[in-house]
């Protein structure tokens, strides 16, 4: 059929297949879970679920024809920066350390693009859409302004790219790079579920809703919990915050967005003086690890 089509319509068919197959698997596996497990009562058809659509579509068209634009020239500025001799080094690491690595890599560069983006009001107001849900389910991992996805995506890409574990030595690194995207996105969802799972002891581990959560507290700071994975990562650099069996009472941002999801778009180019960045975190909202002893 597509010598029928040329090759941006044949392009845009299977990225809207691709898409959709995405999200019946994504809804298919969450709306049970959230069904059955819900940290609160929530309707699956939520007041903000076809903007949240919007989002998902946009930012899934964004992905496939716009991200790699900005990956070429971080590729491109790597080749030129980092010394081949290390490059090659790591590309024979066994595939497990790739992986690994990749991971580690990647949550330094998401978490510090992500804290900037709470601590820079240019970024915050792009990033503040993200935050404006004010109902937490699996889809508002998508809800995100598209140059907010951009620039957190970069961040997460760039340390992977450097240290040579992203696609650029062939096929083991393009797997990797695979790896590491689905991973992330299944866990992206996970995090933002309507779900009351707690990890317990593992939580400081590997991110859960109770941890992600936080991080959208309408009542409280929002400045901690800024990894999507590795919650170490925020005890690391002093920024977790980790309560056991308790998630915040409400979700979202006290500045009023525009209801629409272009409105919402044009937000960050003219956004309202009002709305300012976070202050920092203190380092009294800092939870402690669980092997440490209470102070007295
Ligand atoms: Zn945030
Ligand atoms: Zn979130």
């Amino acid at each position: 059929m597509s010598e029928f089509l040329g090759p941006t319509t044949t392009a845009i068919i299977v990225e809207v297949t691709r898409m959709s197959l995405l999200l019946a698997f994504l809804s298919a596996i969450f709306v049970p879970l959230e069904l059955t497990f819900a940290a609160r009562p929530k309707k699956v058809f939520r007041a903000e679920f076809l903007i949240d659509l919007g989002y998902y579509v946009i930012n899934s068209f964004v992905v496939a024809f716009v991200l790699s634009f900005p990956v070429g020239i971080i590729v491109w500025a790597t080749h030129k920066t980092i010394p081949a001799v290390w490059l090659a080094s790591t590309a024979a690491w066994p595939l497990w350390a790739r992986a690994l690595g990749g991971l580690v890599a990647g949550e330094i560069g998401y978490y510090w693009g992500h804290r900037l983006s709470h601590e820079i009001p240019f970024l915050w107001d792009f990033h503040a859409i993200h935050h404006s849900a004010e109902e937490m389910d699996y889809l508002v991992s998508s809800r995100a302004h598209p140059i907010d996805l951009v620039f957190s995506r970069l961040c997460a890409l760039a340390p992977i790219y450097a240290l040579g574990l992203g696609a650029v030595n062939g096929t083991e690194g393009i797997k990797i790079l695979l790896v590491v995207t689905f991973v992330g996105l299944i866990w992206g969802n996970f995090i933002h579920a309507n779900l009351k799972w707690r990890f317990g002891p593992l939580e400081w581990l590997i991110s859960t809703p109770g941890f992600h959560h936080w991080h959208h507290t309408k009542s409280g700071p929002i400045n901690r919990n800024y990894s999507t994975m590795l919650p170490w990562m925020d005890w690391l650099f002093g920024t977790l915050h980790l309560p056991a069996n308790e998630l915040p009472s409400d979700y979202g941002i006290k500045a009023k967005l525009p209801e629409s999801l272009i409105g919402q778009l044009a937000y960050p180019l003219f956004p309202p003086s009002s709305v300012s960045a976070p202050a920092p975190a203190t380092p009294s909202e800092k939870t402690p690890m669980p092997w440490h002893k209470p102070e007295h």
